[in-house]
């Protein structure tokens, strides 16, 4: 990288030492950026500490991914050669996603690997179910029980009473063909209260269920979510879109919260949470009315003939007569009545409206979270935000929004086991036929009415007491051994909910697993390695390992190798599931964890040609660069391969909606209030509670013990606006008691412009907890006290904040923040969407000063009435039940780990 001209004068004044100068026997050349790959394994690098001493460190540096959101960016761990210890973790420039950047929370995976509280090896548990009490096992002990439970659940024939429920995933069908070969409809998956609304939405217009924005080549960038800051690909983003606005694109964020995006945006609309689709499809209309589609677009791909037939069988069925009949269907959708919905002025409507209108085929939209997993009948929002992708023609264009699945790798395995032969009514419950993934946010009331409970059930990576709402329904569950047999957290630290565990086995962070990945962060297809790195650098040393938990801190194992040898011991020798772990390369021999990679990256397009040029094999190459780019861009799929839907076109008209009971729905409409409209809050102190929203540097309830992001961000505050705070009487610091539908907390108030008046704000995170018995994560968990107070009722109340405590690292004994914030989730009733399925997160508050005796972060929960409102949300579901030809839901749109075709279909085989 050359040197500036003020570096140049600042070098030659001696204000900054001469970079460019050979220092002693080593050259360290001029700056840039990287090492380059070929010098990875003999990485010298001056220690800063020893400054101004030059003392030389000798390092190996070996690219893994990041475990710490979805993106899986590229990560470089630098092993120091003196200790075999990794001192730090960088990015990596071969990555195609991430490019050799990352967010706070990548090089912060050093803090989790040194976390001093970390679980190292497994446990089991003494005593009562949650009281607290472990013990220390070998892994052979654990392995050994666990199969045994599991073979016995086998052995009855049930195929739904052992269930994997993950977290964060991240390791592309690697678990589903381990669920397969057990012969389970056993995946249940966190993605109802994360993306599920967004994605229902998408389905229905082409069966992908995510977009994938280009946002570099975007002429306009459209972003419903805050992707400069947080969100799903958030750093592989964030990059692209300042390369897109550097390049002149308009940036519209619309929150009803002035997140670090909106800041930067040209154009915030800080609309009133579920209206988004009123504003849509007043653009849609601006777009229509004014001839700015994209007729070539519309004609060839859209389903737009089947609505004529079916609505106006009377017209000719001519586009032209479609254009216009659609005006006509639309012509409520004024920009004044989406001001009115929106809650802001109409102006803003034309102006970003005009702004959209002109983007043509370069409109890049995106949804995360957000509105859509926020409001009943949330999925209206990806589904009218994608119809203005379809009306501009910007679908898989070059700076439009294409559909994530042609940008994903989806690898070849070793050896495909046959589907599951049955269905699991606890993950799939006939009322939702529509919801996208598992209904996992009600499962706790699910087996509370008694429609199922488990035998075996495996947590991973995953904290439903802590995460999800109405946790204190997930603590019952769980410490009741009729509905949950067994309980096994699978997690690399502490958390709420492997308190409640039966076995507690320590899975590796980023750099101490093996895993597969690939997303759609950008235009192009890329697949990456996470690798664990001690293990790659052993075998750089030549040290031949055959268990990671050989190389890794304490006992710290990973997935990959626990299911294989799980799945090994399960098998007595009559249930035909080792058939299923054989070596492809050595006949008649247990599969070996490098040999399931070889098979795999031998497998992918381009991959071995490359290796080959670098006198390597497909695995070596991974090993050695982490990724590997398979196409540069991926536009416009849709022209050799269709569109994967019933009529194979774009579904403009959805007759799967009309079929499965809900006709108004039929084309993209706004034709659900969210419950958290302002028609429904009736009185003077009701608000919208935001709890939805992100802060960049935590990693959902991962980053307890990450002391570097704790550091930066530990309370959660209620947002209000001045005008609220003074109606309600409320100053910086006061308490307010935020009363949910099923019970209360208390929270101090933060008062700020930022957040829309009417609605309050508390972001995701924060709130974290642990009772005296509990270990782990003291860098940002209060002390609490849960106690049962009858009828239902539970109580939790802060006993002390965060304290400082001596250990190893001298940091912990330097925490200088005490407030670790408050746990909302646990307040929130669940709102399943009747629809979609997802959780609505929005919530429906009563704000007032607390009364004598509550204290700041005190909760209070009332589990009757949780049961009872989750009841009132399901009838919802229950009163539009439809089964067309007996289906329980469209044959056409995904499901994870889909079973037998026949078990599809009601009554066929149950
Ligand atoms: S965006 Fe941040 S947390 Fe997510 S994978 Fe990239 S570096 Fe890690």
């Amino acid at each position: 990288m050359a040197k500036t001209f003020i570096e140049g004068i600042a070098q030659k004044l001696r204000i900054i030492p001469n970079l460019d100068r050979e220092h002693g026997s080593g050259n360290y050349g001029p700056l840039r950026k990287y090492p380059a790959a070929e010098e990875w394994n003999e990485h010298i690098e001056l220690d800063a500490n020893a400054w101004p001493e030059r003392v030389e460190r000798k390092y190996s540096l070996v690219p893994t991914t990041c475990f710490n959101c979805e993106s899986a960016c590229g990560l470089l761990a630098y092993v120091d050669k003196e200790t075999g210890q990794v001192s730090k973790f960088e990015g990596n420039p071969h990555h195609p996603g991430s490019r050799g950047r990352n967010c706070a929370k990548g090089p912060a995976t050093i803090n989790q690997i040194q976390d001093t509280e970390r679980i190292m090896h497994p446990m089991r548990r003494v005593g009562a179910r949650g009281n607290g009490g472990w013990e220390r096992i070998s892994w052979d002990e654990a392995l050994d029980e666990i199969s045994a439970k599991i073979r016995a659940s086998l052995k009855t024939g049930a195929v739904d009473r052992v269930v994997y429920h993950v977290g964060r995933p991240g390791h592309e069908g690697f678990m589903n063909r381990v669920l397969r070969a057990w012969g389970v409809d056993g995946h249940n998956s966190h993605t109802n209260i994360c993306s599920a609304g967004a994605r229902t939405g998408y389905a229905l217009w082409h069966k992908f269920d995510r977009p994938s924005p280009d946002h570099t080549n975007a002429k306009v960038i459209l972003l419903t979510s805050s992707h400069l800051e947080t969100g799903h690909y958030f750093n592989p983003h964030a990059q692209r879109i300042l390369e897109g606005m550097m390049d002149g694109a308009k940036l519209i964020v619309i929150d009803p919260r002035l997140s670090n995006t909106a800041a930067m945006a040209d154009h915030w609309l800080p609309t009133w949470p579920g209206s988004e689709p009123a504003l849509f499809l007043a653009w849609a209309k601006m777009i229509l009315e004014r001839g700015l589609y994209d007729r070539e677009f519309m004609e060839t791909q859209v389903n737009w003939d089947a609505w004529m037939k079916a609505v106006h069988p009377d017209e000719a069925c001519e586009f032209e007569r479609f254009i216009e009949l659609l005006v006509e269907e639309y012509a409520e959708y004024t920009p004044e009545f989406a001001a009115e919905e929106c809650r802001i002025p109409v102006e803003q409507v034309i102006e970003a409206g005009e702004v959209v209108a002109g983007a043509g085929s370069r409109l890049c939209t995106h949804v995360w979270r957000s509105a859509a997993i926020g409001n009943l009948g949330g999925w209206q929002v990806s589904r009218t935000l994608h119809f203005l992708n379809v009306l501009t023609g910007s679908v898989g264009t070059e700076g439009g929004t294409a559909p994530n699945s042609w940008s994903k790798f989806k690898p070849e395995l070793f050896d495909e086991p046959p589907d599951p032969d049955g269905w699991n009514e606890l993950h799939f419950p006939p009322e939702y036929t529509l919801a996208h993934y598992e209904m996992s946010h009600i499962l706790p009331h699910m087996i509370k009415e008694g429609r199922g409970s488990m035998d075996v059930y495996f947590t991973r990576v995953f904290n439903p007491v802590w995460t999800y709402p109405d946790g204190f329904s997930w603590m019952e569950m769980l410490q009741n051994e009729e509905s949950v047999g067994c309980h096994i957290a699978l997690t690399p630290t502490w958390n709420e909910t492997a308190f409640f565990a039966d076995y507690v086995l320590p899975m590796g962070h980023a750099s101490e697993r093996h895993d597969v990945n690939s997303y759609a962060t950008s235009s192009g297809k890329w697949v990456a390695f996470r690798q664990p790195v001690l293990r790659e650098y052993a075998r750089r040393e030549g040290r031949e390992v055959e268990f990671t938990h050989e190389v890794n801190p304490g006992e710290v194992w990973e997935e990959d190798e626990f299911w294989n040898e799980l799945s090994w011991r399960i098998d007595d020798g009559t249930m035909g599931i080792r058939e299923h772990f054989m070596s492809p390369y050595r006949e008649g021999e247990k599969i070996t964890i490098d040999e399931y990679y070889q098979y795999l990256f031998e497998r992918v397009p381009g991959l071995p040609d490359a290796a080959a040029a670098e006198g390597t094999d497909a695995l070596g190459y991974m090993r050695k660069h982490g990724a590997f780019l398979i196409e540069e861009s991926t536009y416009k799929k849709y022209e050799k391969d269709g569109w994967p839907t019933p009529s194979g076109k774009q579904e403009f008209y959805s007759e799967t909606m009309i079929e499965f009971g809900h006709p108004e729905h039929s084309i993209p409409h706004y034709r659900q209030k969210s419950h958290v409209h302002p028609d429904n809050l009736t009185g003077e102190d009701e608000y919208c509670l935001l709890p939805n929203f992100r802060l960049p540097q935590h990693i959902h309830s991962r980053s307890a013990n990450a002391k570097w992001l704790v550091e930066i961000a530990h309370r959660n505050p209620i947002w209000i606006h001045p005008k609220d705070a003074r109606r309600l009487g409320v100053a910086e610091g006061d308490l307010l008691k935020i009363e949910t539908e099923i019970g209360w907390f208390v929270d101090k108030v933060w008062v700020t412009e930022g957040i829309k008046p009417g609605v309050v704000g508390c972001s995701h995170h924060i709130g974290r907890w642990r009772r005296s018995q509990d270990a782990g994560n003291r860098f940002l968990t209060n002390t609490v006290s849960i106690e049962d107070t009858g009828n239902g009722k539970m109580r939790m109340r802060t006993v002390s904040g965060i304290e400082p405590w001596k250990s190893d690292d001298p940091d912990t004994n330097r925490i200088w923040w005490r407030d670790g914030g408050v746990h909302q989730n646990i307040t929130h009733a669940v709102q399943p969407d009747p629809i979609s399925g997802a959780h609505c997160w929005l919530q429906k508050v009563r704000l007032s000063r607390p009364s004598e005796g509550e204290e700041y972060g005190d909760i209070e929960v009332d589990r009757q009435k949780s049961f009872e409102y989750y009841k009132r949300w399901n009838k919802w579901a229950k009163d539009r039940e439809t089964h067309p030809r007996g289906e329980r839901r469209p044959l056409w749109m995904k499901r994870p780990l889909a079973p037998k075709k026949e078990h599809f279909i009601i009554g066929e085989r149950d």
